[in-house]
């Protein structure tokens, strides 16, 4: 077994974030090989890292996090805007850029140039209590062998938990139904009906390219809420204050768009003008060629694309029960209020580029105090 003081599951810019601040903090790559390990004893610990290590295990084959995945007409000018690396801007931006290649690349540089102790591709599969000390440590096992840690931060973000909901009739339909999470590109379903499901920002993205090669309706469950004024610093500020209160109290997160609005641009204009937005009602049941609508009319459909957002990535953390009575998990910061060993970032409020970035200055600058108690 391994063993680390501080260890970070997931390398996107949350998980990152967190490692270059431990690196900032003086905390040292944990040995990860029989070699490293020799090379550790015979190496003095300088006072500045008091021996502390950190390690980051990451499920994928190379950087980029959930970038990685992202469909191929996301592109540089499409997405809401990326916040920069702590310590490395973001290089010059070429708006036609596909957002994955991009961002990947970023990445990339950013942990070769910093040295971040990232293991890959390893994936996290149960994270237990080796006891009940509360400054015990905790088992995590992974893909690649089992971990002993004191303390760990969670930055796994959503990406690989898509949310579909249940709805009548969903295992007869004959057509094709899919997540945005596969979502490749418009041009496979040209001649075909598509119906996108869902309010938030990715739904709207996709109506507007898709229905510029196919026909297209979109279904929500309520009536999208679109913002009339811009999404400025304070608006940013308003949205997080107001997922911070609901984990807190140990209700689950709220989706982005519920808080921020969805926000009018030049391109989802011109959507707006050909129909592609004109919004229906959610269907009442899905049938082997197509959805009944409210009024019970039949609408036929080829493709039904689930644009229904993901949820947190925890199932690993299963074992620590950390879900309250409320179904989230009570936050103080980002630190897990019953287990102060844990930090969840990316999570709840930090789920944004820039949010995700002070959520792993916090977690450290938290971690580092509690790790000297200790
Ligand atoms: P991720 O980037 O998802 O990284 C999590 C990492 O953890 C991944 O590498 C994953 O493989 C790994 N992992 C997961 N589970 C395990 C496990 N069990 N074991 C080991 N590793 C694991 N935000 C913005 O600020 N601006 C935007 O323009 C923007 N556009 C978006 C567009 C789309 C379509 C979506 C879905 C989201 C967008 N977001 C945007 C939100 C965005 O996802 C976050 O801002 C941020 O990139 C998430 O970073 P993260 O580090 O929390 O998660």
């Amino acid at each position: 077994m391994r063993t680390v003081d501080v260890l970070v599951i997931g390398a996107g810019q949350a998980g990152l974030s967190a490692a270059y601040h431990l690196q900032r903090r003086g905390l040292r790559p944990a040995p990860t090989t029989d070699r490293d390990l020799d090379d550790q004893v015979s190496t003095p610990h300088t006072a500045s890292d008091r021996g502390l290590t950190y390690q980051v295990l990451d499920s994928e084959e190379g950087p980029g996090g959930a970038w990685r995945h992202r469909w191929r007409s996301l592109r540089m000018a499409t997405v809401n805007g990326i916040s920069e690396l702590p310590g490395m801007a973001v290089p010059e931006v070429d708006p036609e850029e596909p957002s994955a290649r991009f961002i990947t690349g970023y990445f990339g540089d950013y942990e070769e140039e910093l040295g971040l102790a990232i293991v890959r591709p390893v994936r996290v599969s149960r994270v237990s209590r080796a006891d009940e000390d509360p400054h015990g440590r905790l088992i995590v096992e992974t893909s690649a062998g089992t971990w002993s840690t004191r303390a760990l931060i969670n930055a796994t973000g959503t990406w690989t938990k898509p949310f579909w909901p249940i709805y009548p009739g969903q295992e007869t339909f004959g057509g094709r139904q899919l997540h945005v999470a596969d979502y490749v590109a418009a041009e496979e379903f040209r001649d075909q009906h598509v119906a996108v499901v869902g309010g938030g920002i990715s739904a709207v993205q996709l109506l507007d390219e898709i229905s510029l090669v196919t026909s297209t309706s979109w279904f929500t469950r309520r009536e999208p809420v679109w913002r009339d004024t811009p999404f400025d610093a304070r608006a940013g500020h308003d949205a997080v204050a107001m997922v911070e209160e609901r984990v807190a109290k140990g209700l689950p997160p709220l989706s982005v768009v519920s808080v921020t609005g969805l926000l009018w641009t030049p391109s989802l204009l011109e959507a707006k003008a050909r129909g592609a937005l004109d919004r229906r009602p959610m269907f009442t049941q899905i049938l082997p060629e197509g959805v009944r609508l409210v009024d019970g009319d039949v609408l036929p459909v080829d493709v039904i694309l689930w644009a229904t957002g993901f949820r947190a990535a925890l199932d690993h953390l299963a074992p620590l029960r950390l879900r309250g009575s409320g179904g989230g998990i009570v936050m103080e910061g980002t630190r897990v209020a019953e287990e102060p060993r844990v930090h969840l970032v990316g999570y709840g409020p930090s789920s944004s580029t820039i949010g995700a970035n002070r959520a792993g200055r916090a977690a450290v600058s938290d971690l580092v105090r509690f790790l000297d108690d200790g």
